[in-house]
This record gives structure tokens, sequence and C-alpha cells, in this order.
């Protein structure tokens, strides 16, 4: 937690839930990531927090934005960020968004199949487009997966067919998975980026651009390898891969802008057992699943927390949110322990929060309003 978020927390004490962000934490994030990787041009992956005090702050720093919606780069456009420096990186787009975003003046796209390079071709004429392959996700806490990108053999096809229909074949991205602990994944991801580029150069088509993601991982409970060993792995791979013909190079940062920079802060609502012999002792908070903490699912993101009786004697718990729906249940398996002197009424805060928390908030399920926020 940064000096300014626990002052905030002190002087304030704000209503929970919510989330405090120390936005100049973002900004030194931000200058730390181009200080481990100086040839890459970022572009902030906007779902992982796009408030506008943040957005705002990385247009002055210079930064590039990774939009998956129209609406994400509506954000973008309102914080002042020119439509040339927004990517609109979703291989998933409604026609409708492509044509607004077209007409805004983004000429980035992404895609990883033909019927959406065919939308493109008709409601982004001429744009620049990336093709998004699969990639290993092991190491990664949030992985993935399936679910975007193509196999390297159908890249090479696409980007053919993109030429044909009149849109500039740029170059080709991948993601890691987020929450990203190995930096060989990297590694990998680039050498089958390589052959992609040397199987189009053949074909007499020259990208000249790599998208290497994002994935760059936050502190929870475990160690994770710094920024700067993340970066001295990728530039190795370029090197070794790409020789002194190195192509632009583009990463597009989520948590890792964000995450260590917010704090949740939360109220126990409840401390109960199942029965008294039981030692587990169930803590219910005023935040859970459905209050943001979507992360949680399948116990994939294990969040640090603070207690007021830090260094008392602990016990095991399982945590769990406020809401009527067994699924709002958010470490069971994941070996958590907290003071036993832990009460109802007091305040927890849940550590590096400020990626992924804000916007996954539900409506209002069962009545609890949307995660409140600080920037500060
Ligand atoms: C979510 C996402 C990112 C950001 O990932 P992080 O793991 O938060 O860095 C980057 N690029 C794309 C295309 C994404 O979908």
């Amino acid at each position: 937690m940064t000096p300014k978020v626990a002052r905030f927390l002190r002087d304030v004490a704000p209503a929970t839930p919510c989330l405090v962000l120390d936005i100049d934490r973002v900004e030194e994030n931000y200058r730390r990531l181009i200080a481990a990787m100086p040839l890459a041009r970022v572009f902030y992956a906007v779902k992982a927090n796009p408030a506008t005090p943040i957005l705002e702050r990385l247009v002055g720093l210079g930064s590039n934005f990774d939009a998956a919606s129209w609406e994400e780069i509506e954000t973008c456009l309102a914080a002042g960020a020119r439509p040339e420096a927004i990517s609109f990186g979703n291989t998933v787009k409604k026609e409708s968004a492509i044509r607004a975003a077209h007409a805004a003046g983004v000429r980035l796209f992404a895609f990883d199949s033909e019927a959406e390079l065919l939308k493109l071709s008709r409601s982004a004429p001429g744009a620049r487009v990336y093709c998004r392959i699969l990639v290993g996700n092991d190491g990664a806490e949030w992985p993935l997966s399936r679910k975007f990108g193509c196999e390297a053999k159908m890249a090479r096809t696409l980007m053919l067919r993109a030429a044909e229909l009149g849109l500039d074949p740029y170059g080709i991205s991948f993601h890691v998975g987020s929450q990203q602990t190995k930096t060989s994944a990297y590694e990998t991801a680039i050498g089958r980026v390589a052959m992609v580029f040397t199987d189009l150069k053949e074909a007499g088509i020259n990208l000249r651009m790599v998208n290497l993601g994002g994935g760059y991982p936050v502190r929870y409970r475990q160690e994770v390898p710094e920024i700067d060993d993340f970066g001295a792995a990728i530039m190795g791979a370029m090197v070794e891969h790409f020789g002194n013909a190195l192509p632009e190079i583009l990463i597009e940062p989520g948590r890792f802008m964000v995450g260590d920079a917010g704090v949740v802060s939360a109220e126990v609502v409840l401390v109960s057992r199942k029965s008294e012999e039981d030692p587990v002792r169930w803590v219910y908070l005023d935040i859970g699943r459905f209050g943001g903490l979507a992360e949680t699912e399948g116990e994939a993101i294990k969040y640090a927390f603070r207690t007021p009786h830090d260094g008392g004697a602990e016990g095991p718990v399982t945590i769990a949110g406020p809401t009527c729906d067994s699924t709002d249940t958010l470490y069971e398996k994941s070996n958590y322990r907290l003071p036993l002197a832990l009460d109802c009424g007091d305040r927890v805060e849940l550590l590096a929060t400020g990626a992924y928390v804000t916007t996954y908030a539900s409506q209002a399920f069962n009545g609890f309003r949307p995660l409140a926020e600080h920037y500060v």
C-alpha cells in the first residue's frame, strides 16, 4: 500500500467497500515499464481499470491505449487520447463498433478470423490490421486459453487475405495469459511469431510489428519476477529471432500498470463457525465476487489481506462475500489464515487490487451498490 493510500484511509476513513488508488504509482509503473523495455510502445489495456484519472495521467505521459469496445474507445477519447493512439484490440467486434471507431479516426485493429477481416474491409477500409495467434498460457494464473487467437498457419493465410482485401497487413499479436509468472512464456511465443514473419516474407508480405500483449504480473501473496526480468527475456528473444531487423514492438500491460496502485478497503460483517469444534472460521466481508472480486473465481488470483490485528495469533479461515449466492465464497482451499482477534466491524484491506475490480462489480445484486472509487 502506498503512503498516499494509507494516509487517505486513515484521515478520510471512506465508507466501505471502496477502492483507493494512487495515480502517482500508475505513473511510476509506466516509467518502470518503459525503462525495462525502452524499444516498446505501451498500449495500456483499458479494461484493467478505465477510470478517467488513470487515462488522463497516461495520456499526459504519452501512452497509447488498447480498447476492447467502442465504449472504451469513447472513454479514451474523452480523456484526451488521440485516435491514432488507440488500438481496437478485441478480435470479436460488432461491425457497428468498427464503423464508429474508424469514423473517429482509429486505424489499428486486431482480428483472428476471416469473418472479422471481412467486417474490417467493409467498415475500416485500408486500416492497419494485426492477427492474434494462439500461444501457450502455462504459468498464467488467469489464463485466456483458446478463446482468442488462431493457429500460426491460419494467421499466414489470413494475412495474405488481408492484403487482398485492401487492408494493411501490419503485424502479429499474442497474449500469454494474465498474471503470467514465467518469462519463458514470452520467449516461446516470440519464436512462434518469428516463424510467421519468415513464412509471410517468402509469400511477399513484410510484416512490421509484433504485439506482445499483456500478462506482466503483480505481487499478491507470492513473489513474481521483476519487470526488468521480463524486459531482458523479451528483448533477448527478439534479438535472437529478428537480429538487427527488429520490428516495431507493442506491449499491452493492464494488471501491471494499475494493480499495485490500489487497495480495497472492506468491513468484516461476520465471523462465525459451522460447529463449536470446527477450527475454521468463516469470515464474511462487505465485498465479494459480485462486488468486483471476480478474479477469485476458482481461487485463481489470491489477494493478500491486511487487518488491524496483524502480528497476533492466527487461525484458518474461509473468506466469503456478503451476497446470498454460494458462489460468492472467495477462498476456501487456498490455506488463508487470519488473526484470531478479527471481529465484526473490523476494517480490512485487500492489497494490490487496482486491476480488474471496479468494472467487474455487479450493478446491484442483493441490493449492494457497485464498488466506490477514490483516486488520490
Ligand atoms: C486483457 C488484455 C490485456 C491486458 O492483460 P494483463 O494481463 O492485464 O496485462 C492485454 N491485451 C489484450 C488483448 C487483453 O485482452
